[in-house]
């Protein structure tokens, strides 16, 4: 049995495996393998058409809120916000609470100005800044709700009157928000949601079409809009994964069961760090992630240790982001809470012959 903690890609339900895999073989019983099948056939259609509607199902959105799914990975989506909502002479209020907000800054200075306005980058980004203000004529506002590599995660989103545009890239659907109080979201879905190759975008078409730049053809929403995301060859796979994801999650009781479960993980690891002597968490306490969980020990020795130790239990994907060190045990999804017990019982095993 393995215990897959992997920051991203990352597990994925079983039976998504399985029916993806019988998809590769054959995609709804017409002899075809999906990897074959065509892209504006009338049975991807409907894949395409069910996806999008089950993310507007699972997050409440109302029909100002279109659904796509682009390629590019979220980092397309760092040029591809501003491209679209910001103009030259414009600012935007960016959030500096890790290196994925830094990567979104630093492309979106490409195209307006940019006004960062609060950092944790002093100390190595391991919580989320409280008191900062956001001027009022900025364009938008972007934060990334939960920052990956560093495990801290906005508990409350700080909504202002500007326009909030949110990296969800490794929390999307994990736990209730007011989605529709955000005019853009979005999120590469191999964290939290599917196979890597395909971001989520979920844009408030109202927003659009307001900057002054010519926007190429593959870069403007509004064209992958009035295609219906088909505006040319999706990943047609990727799409299918997630769904068979969606599908999923809707079953098992949406996003407020995924909330419950991801709490109680989150609770049961957390309560393990907080209690041991040789293991220390890394974030501050009230920002802590409960996606990704960072903690490390204070004899790297040691830490080599645990590693191998957690790999005879088929514990895998727990060692830390180079610039964190230590671990990082990611909690998405689709991670049973069975997984999380046998990493807990495992730290305390190590602690107590240690
Ligand atoms: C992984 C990640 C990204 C980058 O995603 P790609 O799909 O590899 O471009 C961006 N933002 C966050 C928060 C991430 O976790």
């Amino acid at each position: 049995m393995i215990h897959n903690f992997n920051a991203g890609p990352s597990v994925l339900p079983q039976s998504v495996f399985k029916q993806a895999a019988n998809a590769v073989l054959n995609f709804n019983n017409s002899g075809l393998s999906i990897l074959e099948f065509g892209h504006r056939t009338p049975d991807f259609i409907d894949v395409m058409e069910e996806a999008r509607k089950l993310v507007k199902e699972l997050m409440n959105l109302d029909d100002n809120h279109e659904v796509l799914f682009l390629h590019g990975g979220a980092s397309t989506q760092f040029m591809q916000v501003p491209m679209n909502l910001l103009d030259e002479k414009e600012t935007a209020a960016y959030t500096d609470t890790g290196v994925w907000g830094a990567k979104a800054i630093k492309e979106a200075s490409l195209f307006g100005k940019v006004d960062v306005v609060c950092s944790s980058k002093d100390q190595n980004y391991s919580y989320i800044p409280k008191d900062f203000a956001v001027p009022n004529d900025a364009k938008y506002l972007h934060i990334t709700t939960n920052n990956t590599i560093y495990g801290t995660q906005w508990q409350h989103i700080p909504f202002t009157s500007n326009s909030m545009v949110a990296d969800m890239s490794s929390d999307i659907l994990s736990r209730q928000l007011p989605f529709n109080k955000f005019d853009l979201i979005y999120a590469g879905a191999q964290k939290n949601l599917g196979a890597a190759g395909v971001n989520i975008v979920v844009v408030n078409k109202n927003i659009l079409g307001k900057v002054k730049r010519r926007i190429p053809t593959m870069m403007d929403y509004r064209n992958h809009i009035a295609e219906q995301s088909i505006l040319n060859t999706p990943p047609v796979f990727a799409v299918y994964v997630c769904l068979l994801t969606l599908r999923w999650l809707k079953a098992e009781g949406g996003v407020q069961e995924m909330e419950r479960r991801n709490n109680l993980k989150a609770e049961m690891l957390y309560s393990a760090i907080d209690q041991s002597k040789i293991f220390k968490g890394t974030a501050a306490k009230d920002d802590r992630s409960k996606m990704n969980v960072c903690f490390v020990m204070d004899n790297e020795e040691q830490e080599k240790q645990f590693l191998t130790y957690t790999q005879s239990l088929g514990i895998v994907g727990i060692k830390g982001h180079r610039s964190v060190g230590g671990f990082r045990a990611s909690l998405y999804n689709a991670l049973e809470s069975s997984s999380v017990e046998v990493l807990v019982n495992a730290m305390k095993h190590f602690e107590e012959n240690n």
